[in-house]
Parts: C-alpha cells; structure tokens; sequence
C-alpha cells in the first residue's frame, strides 16, 4: 500500500465512523421522540371515578350541559378494524363549554367502557388509583361524541350504557351494522344526537384521545345519572362485527382535578345524598 492510498484509506475509515455515527445519534433522537410520544405520564384518558375525589359543583340548571344537536347525514362505518364510527357528512350540532364552541364530527363506541367508577375501598391518592381493582360491571358500552372547534380544540361527551330496553337513538343505524366494512360506509340520514339521553349530572376533566396519537389537552365530559340502555340483542349485534374489545385501560389522575357536576338545588345536602346514591344504585 503506498502512502498515498493508506492516506485514502485511513480517510475512508473516518468518515464511514463518523457517517455511522450520526446515522446512530440521529436514530437515537428519533427514538427518544418516539419513546416520549408514547409513554406520556401526563393528563391521559379513560380514567377511573370517584364519586369522594372529586370537586362536587353546583350549577344553575340553565347552565347544564350546552348541547344543541340537529339531525344529519353521516357515514356509519368500521374505524380502524375496531370501532363502529358514525361520521356526520353535515353539521350535526354543538357542544359550548366555557363560552367555547365544538361542532360535532363522529360517535363511535367501546366495548367494554373505557371510564370506570371505583368501588370499595377507595383512597384519594394517586399511585393507588393506578392499581387494579374490582370494578363495577354493570355498564356494557361506552359511545364517545367527538366535537372540535375550527382551531382544533377537542371536546368528547362519553355516553354510558347499561343493558336494558332496546335503545330508540341506536335503532336508527344499528340494523346497518351488518352490512358496514372498513372503507365501505353506509350513508344514514336523520342522526340526531338529541335523541339520546343526556342527564344533568356529568363528570368533567382535562384528558387525551384514548387511541393514538393520544392527544391531550382533550376537554372530558362524562354524564352519568340517567343511564342510557342497549338491549342484549343490540349488544350481540355489536359485538357479532366487533368481537374484541377495545377500551383503553384507564391512567393515573395525575394530580387532576375532576369535577362533578348537578344541578343547584337550595337543599345542597340533599342534592349530595341523592349524587351518592346515584352510583350505589347502578
Ligand atoms: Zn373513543
């Protein structure tokens, strides 16, 4: 080898190092990006309540939950494999909250709920929240209505159903279920999502999306109290097209505050006996 080409050589050496090297830092980086992208320990979605962890707040009945649904066209659809979307192709409505106006987009549903309410015994802390527990059961399905301002600020109602009569808003494009396919929709008209049962006692909080990109800075309300029913016929229907299950599990408070929300009464005490039993009785 003379010393020229060693030169060359010694030289090729080098830069292949230094090539690899950043190659090796600039996957390092990106996997560091990835790693922080989805093992966020900030304020995620579902989580799980607690009826004596939470702020009760009273509201003026006026101020009760701000929705005003129209009937629509939309799209009902299989979402990724795994959920059953309706999709509005026209405005459906609003959702304000703190003076701020969501537009409804989509509901869609999981099966079994996402959001759980805690059983006996509970401790207000948070590393216990994270644990596995008993939890009441009785509620079969989970529908969630996706609003978003024009800047893209997210707003979901998480709607809670428990088996029962067969539901009158579901009926409207549940016998579609069988026919519809991942990126085959069937279009439905008249979706009106004011045909379902809002009540006036609702939890709200600051979560994410429970699927990925798990965005957060999601504003949550939960209702609870007039119970939403789906008949075992309806249910089977469901889960004919969608046999697995896709909830999330639920992810640590994280220091957040949660909010339960009813109507004022002057008779505060026993608004909070009746919020009490609401749970117990369920
Ligand atoms: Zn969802």
């Amino acid at each position: 080898m003379t010393r020229a080409s060693a030169l060359i050589w010694t030289l090729g050496v080098f830069l292949s190092c230094l090539l690899l090297q950043q190659a090796h830092g600039f996957e390092l980086a990106q996997s560091v990006r990835r790693t922080r992208h989805h093992h966020s320990y900030g304020w995620q979605s579902p989580i799980e309540f607690d009826l004596r962890c939470m702020i009760w707040r009273n509201y003026p009945e006026y101020l009760g939950l701000q929705t005003d649904y129209t009937p629509a066209r939309a799209n009902v659809e299989i979402h990724h494999d795994d959920t059953l979307q309706v999709t509005f192709l026209s405005s459906a409505g609003t959702f304000t909250h703190n003076k701020i106006t969501y537009d409804l987009q989509q509901f869609h549903f999981h099966h079994p709920p996402e959001h759980t309410f805690r059983s006996y015994p509970y401790v207000c802390d948070d590393d216990d929240l994270t644990t596995q527990r008993p939890r009441r059961d009785e509620f079969v399905l989970e529908m969630h209505l996706v609003h978003q301002t024009p800047d893209a600020k997210i707003a979901v109602i998480g709607v809670l159903f428990k088996l029962g009569k067969p539901n009158r808003f579901l009926n409207k494009f549940w016998d579609f279920i069988p026919d519809v396919e991942e990126g085959s929709p069937v279009g439905v008209d008249d979706i009106d999502a004011a045909d379902l049962d809002l009540s006036d006692v609702f939890i709200q909080y600051m979560g994410s999306l429970t699927t990925t990109p798990y965005t957060e800075n999601v504003f949550w309300t939960v209702t609870c109290g007039n119970w939403n029913t789906i008949s075992k016929e309806q249910l089977e229907r469901l889960q004919n097209k969608l046999p697995g299950a896709n909830n999330r599990v639920t992810q640590p408070w994280n220091g957040r505050k949660v909010y339960l929300n009813f109507p004022y009464d002057d008779d505060d005490s026993k608004i909070r006996q009746d919020a009490s039993s609401l749970l117990q009785s369920s």
